[in-house]
């Protein structure tokens, strides 16, 4: 692919999407998706980025992925060089020079050559194949497990106990347990992904099972769709039937297309069940929530296991984050752990990537790793995306001070405090979020919009008669703003 004869954006985009194969999420989105690029002539590719911070990081961490994925792509070996708003800031080496050798400082003051802090221990840029890739045969190998991904690195809380206590029990009797298939779900950024990985990892390990495929569903579905335009289909079914362990990601994905493809992992499943191979699945939403999924499906879903995975309490948070800490080789102090683990309230991704960025940052500027800092942070990447205002975080806040579950207040019970609690909860995803009334219906148990209207009338009509309740209401609209969108 010669860069006369591609555009450069293009081109650095499908870097991107090899680069996000190869790196973990949250370092991808760190680092990676706020690039663009500046400049590519052949001999020299110049990377915009937002800030020096990740030029430094990127510079540090990642120059010889970049390089790689350059070359692959273009069969081309230009110098890297960062560049911010236009600014040619640092690094332009000859590819070749790796490590620190050759590292010029960058031409703004008071920047360190380099950050200061290890690298992850472990290898970032995929790393071990799994059994399946191992396996001589495999013609179109599978995706490669992410060796970071272990139980030994996965802090166990509240919210992920069980999950994680199936996964260990799956993953040390793949296939002999009441657990098969395992369905693990839960929100973005809860550790599904990792724990997924941990039983392919813990099973190769020790010896438990011969072939571990590792598949997000997406690939499942291309794969499939792949052999039925080169007539493959004999190919694909041995391939995917001979697995030991069958570990499909996110599998929401697999139910949006078509239903052949339904039908494929209907027969694949089977196949597996029977001959007693391990199936484990993750998935952004309980089986009986997935729409379009097939109701023989459901069923066996809910042959073996089902399990949430829900979002880390503070305590959890903060372990988590010294884990992160120790990995990368620097002390945290706890009043930071205790603030970056209030700050981000529910998802470990986001947890990981404000740490990332903390430590960074400290590194840059040669500070210490302070509350201070991490308050710098915090004002830098706004607040925690997850916890932004959403029809569902209303939804909890409201069903927490009724004391009602979050099902109860979704339910179609008519008991009149429950009912009342779910028209606040309306009135109040109507008026704090720009979804239209529609979509708040199917976020309360897919009810019509007239009958958020309703709820919204009703509200408005209570609020007019009774100053009190006019005042709760307020009451609720400012704590909930404040919540979910304070201000640093
Ligand atoms: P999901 O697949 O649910 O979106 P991931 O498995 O990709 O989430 O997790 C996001 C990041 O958070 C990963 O880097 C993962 O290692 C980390 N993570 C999530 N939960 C934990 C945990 N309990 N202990 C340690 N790291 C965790
Ligand atoms: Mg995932």
């Amino acid at each position: 692919m010669a860069p006369d004869s591609q555009d450069p954006h293009e081109l650095w985009a499908q870097c991107l999407l090899a680069i996000e194969r190869r790196v973990r999420p949250q370092s991808f989105a760190n680092w990676f998706r706020p690039t663009q690029i500046a400049r590519f002539d052949g001999d020299m590719l110049v990377i915009q980025v937002p800030s020096i911070v990740s030029a430094d990081w990127l510079e540090k961490h990642y120059l010889s992925l970049i390089r790689d994925v350059v070359a692959e792509e273009t069969t081309l070996t230009p110098k890297v060089s960062f560049t911010i708003e236009g600014t040619s800031l640092k690094v332009e080496r000859a590819p070749g020079n790796g490590g620190a050798e050759g590292q010029e400082q960058a031409n703004q003051p008071g920047v360190p050559a380099s950050v200061q802090f290890s690298a992850p221990t472990k290898p970032e840029t995929v790393p071990l194949p799994t059994a399946f890739n191992a396996g001589q045969t495999e013609e179109q190998p599978f995706s490669a497990l992410n060796v970071s991904y272990t139980f030994d690195g996965f802090i166990v809380g509240e919210g992920n106990r069980f999950a994680h206590a199936a996964a260990m029990a799956v993953a040390k009797s793949p296939g002999k347990t009441q657990f098969n298939p395992l369905f693990i779900f839960g929100g973005v950024g809860l550790g599904k992904t990792h724990l997924l990985q941990a039983i392919g990892n813990y099973a190769c390990a020790h010896n438990l099972a011969q072939r571990v495929a590792y598949v997000p569903s997406e690939k499942f579905m291309s794969d499939f769709i792949e052999s039925l335009k080169n007539r493959s289909s004999a190919d694909f079914q041995r391939r995917y039937r001979s697995a030991d362990i069958l570990l499909i990601d996110d599998i929401q994905f697999l139910f949006l297309r078509g239903e052949h493809t339904q039908t494929e992992f209907f027969h694949t499943f089977n196949a597996l069940h029977q001959n007693g191979k391990q199936i484990v699945m993750t998935c952004d939403s309980p089986p009986e929530k997935l729409e379009g999924l097939e109701e023989r499906l459901l069923s066996r879903f809910q042959w073996g296991l089902v399990t949430p995975i829900e979002p880390p309490d503070l305590e959890t948070r903060i372990a988590i984050l010294h884990q992160k800490a120790e990995i990368n080789g620097i002390p945290l102090p706890n009043d930071v752990a205790a603030f970056l683990g209030s700050y981000i309230s529910s998802n470990v991704r986001e947890l990981e990537g404000a740490l990332i960025h903390l430590m960074a940052y400290c590194s840059v500027h040669n500070t210490e790793l302070t509350v201070e800092a991490a308050k710098h942070i915090a004002r830098e990447r706004g607040p925690d995306p997850t916890t932004e205002l959403s029809i569902e975080s209303i939804q909890r806040y409201v069903a927490n001070h009724f004391d009602l579950t979050l099902d109860t207040l979704i339910s179609k019970t008519r008991k009149q405090d429950v009912a009342t609690a779910r028209h606040i909860a309306m009135f109040l995803a109507k008026r704090l979020t720009p979804h239209p009334l529609k979509m708040i219906g199917l976020h309360f148990g897919n009810r019509d919009h007239s009958t958020v209207v309703h709820a919204v009338q009703t509200i408005e009509k209570k609020c007019k008669k009774d100053p009190t309740f006019a005042r709760m209401i307020e009451d609720f609209t400012s704590a909930i703003k404040q919540k979910y969108a304070p201000s640093f």
